[in-house]
């Protein structure tokens, strides 16, 4: 029971698993599971991550009881298998007897008899030893069925002692995310974080701003007023775009709008999203000719138009992206990795005199790449990506993260930048693909006006 209803509930995450320890699998349970604590009411206070090791596991739920959580969730070992140890380790800690669940056991072998018809040779009397062992829960504990095999578990403390409600869910993401929804509406869960409170989230996302000008906007925002007292703001650099995060309750409604307001009218040409979409979203409503509910959008809807790129230093990763979207054969015609200089003259039309007195990374090469992605493949817009990724091959005047880009439109309509990226090869290639993202979104929604280059001649 949560002792101090006064204050939010407090909550720790327990990832299991020596895969996710020793990072051959990354987690995406403790991230995905944070998110949903925050939709809850529910402050996120500590993540652990331990091997598949009782006593490990058992150090950091005490560490986390003793830190005084209302309630903590762990993640992975309820399978079958001998490793698979949650269960037991959540029934002692909460001073449970383990007990076979005859019901439950039914249950997982109705899960388990197409498995076994379709397997004949599967060890039945293992399918069986497994199948009881994932049916040995906690005494007490609520049980949230298998989307799997493994049933997951809500356990609070044994009667007459302190400490926090676990709920235990299984490893792999896709069985652990609908149980989580059980979880929620079960009332060992309810019980455990009475005096939840509501939060919202808002993000507003900004490209091409170094951080030092939010921290400036913020000051700016307290001499005018804005109550950021009720307001819990934070800011994260990512990959070149900064994302602003505002956790607030809902009675602070107002002090948000006017922090937003204040954000988009000091940036207004480099906050490109109020409403949580990236960049990769709003390239992909825009070319399938919808409007966007973006700061900088004029608002009007438009044609499906059609891409294509051309590019190099990035071998793929920018067409790679843009398919990223369920649905983008829609309006991905596809590309060329015109990765040497004769890839670039033979099969997207760069002149090869082009390339040889501007250099392969120049405006006027990304420009004829564009061009060229465009004619070629015939597509309403195309996108030339040229630069150097390093470790080797810049220079003086073409330093190692020079990157040109350029996007063409249709009736003439053309962007062309270049960058100058931070980082290690895979961090150049990574953000080359980011700039021509913002470069496409900025040509498709028309938004501030941009300085077009001009070639010298
Ligand atoms: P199973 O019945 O599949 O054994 P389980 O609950 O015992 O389920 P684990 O054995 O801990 O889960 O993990 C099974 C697999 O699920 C892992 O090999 C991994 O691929 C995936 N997985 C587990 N934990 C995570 C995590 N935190 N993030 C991403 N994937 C994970
Ligand atoms: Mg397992």
């Amino acid at each position: 029971m949560n002792g101090h209803p006064a204050r939010p509930p407090r909550a720790g995450i327990v990832i299991t698993g020596t895969e996710v320890l020793t990072g051959r699998v990354r987690d995406r349970n403790g991230p995905w599971l944070s998110d949903r604590l925050l939709e809850a009411g529910v402050d996120l206070a500590h993540v652990a991550i331990v091997g598949d090791r009782p006593a490990d596991m058992h150090a950091a739920l005490a560490f986390m009881a003793r830190e005084g959580l209302d309630v903590v969730l762990t993640s992975g070992g309820l399978g079958p298998t001998a490793d698979d140890l949650t269960a037991e380790v959540i029934g002692s800690f909460q001073g449970r007897e383990m007990m076979i669940d005859a019901a439950l056991e039914g249950r997982i072998a109705e899960i388990l008899r197409p498995l076994a018809e379709r397997y004949p040779n599967f060890d039945r009397e293992a399918i069986a030893l497994g199948n009881r062992k994932q049916a040995t829960i906690p005494e007490g504990a609520t049980v949230l069925e298998p989307v799997g095999t493994a049933p997951g578990l809500v356990v609070a403390p044994a009667e007459g002692s302190r400490g926090p409600t676990i709920v235990v869910l299984p490893g792999p993401p896709r069985e652990l995310q609908p149980m989580w929804r059980q979880a929620l509406a079960t009332e060992a869960w309810r019980a455990a974080i009475t005096g939840a409170r509501v939060y919202r989230r808002r993000m507003l996302r900004l490209f091409g701003i170094p951080e030092s000008e939010i921290a400036e906007t913020l000051r700016h925002a307290e001499r005018e007023g804005v109550d950021l007292a009720h307001l819990e703001i934070t800011t994260c650099l990512r990959g070149g775009e900064i994302e602003i995060v505002t956790r607030y309750e809902p009675g602070a409604q107002d002090a948000y709008e006017a922090f937003a307001q204040i954000v988009a009218t000091r940036h207004a040409d480099t906050l490109y999203s109020v409403d949580g979409t990236t960049v990769d979203d709003q390239v992909a409503a825009l070319l399938r000719g919808e409007v966007l509910a973006s700061a900088e959008s004029r608002g009007q809807g438009g044609a499906r138009r059609t891409i294509a790129v051309a590019e190099s230093c990035t071998g793929g990763l920018l067409l790679a992206r843009l398919t990223n979207p369920p649905g983008a054969s829609a309006y991905v015609l596809g590309g060329v990795v015109a990765y040497s200089n004769d890839v670039k003259v033979a099969q997207v039309g760069v002149e090869r005199e082009t390339i040889e007195r501007h250099g392969a990374v120049s405006a006027e090469v990304a420009q004829a790449l564009a061009g060229g992605a465009r004619a070629r493949l015939g597509a309403d817009v195309g996108v030339g990506l040229t630069g150097i990724a390093g470790p080797s091959g810049g220079g003086d005047e073409k330093p190692v993260g020079l990157v040109w880009t350029c996007v063409v439109g249709p009736e003439g309509a053309s962007l062309t930048r270049s960058a100058r990226l931070p980082g290690a090869r895979p961090d150049v290639r990574e953000r080359a693909v980011t700039v021509a993202m913002h470069l496409i979104r900025r040509l498709l929604a028309g938004g501030s006006p941009e300085k077009k280059f001009r070639p010298a001649h």
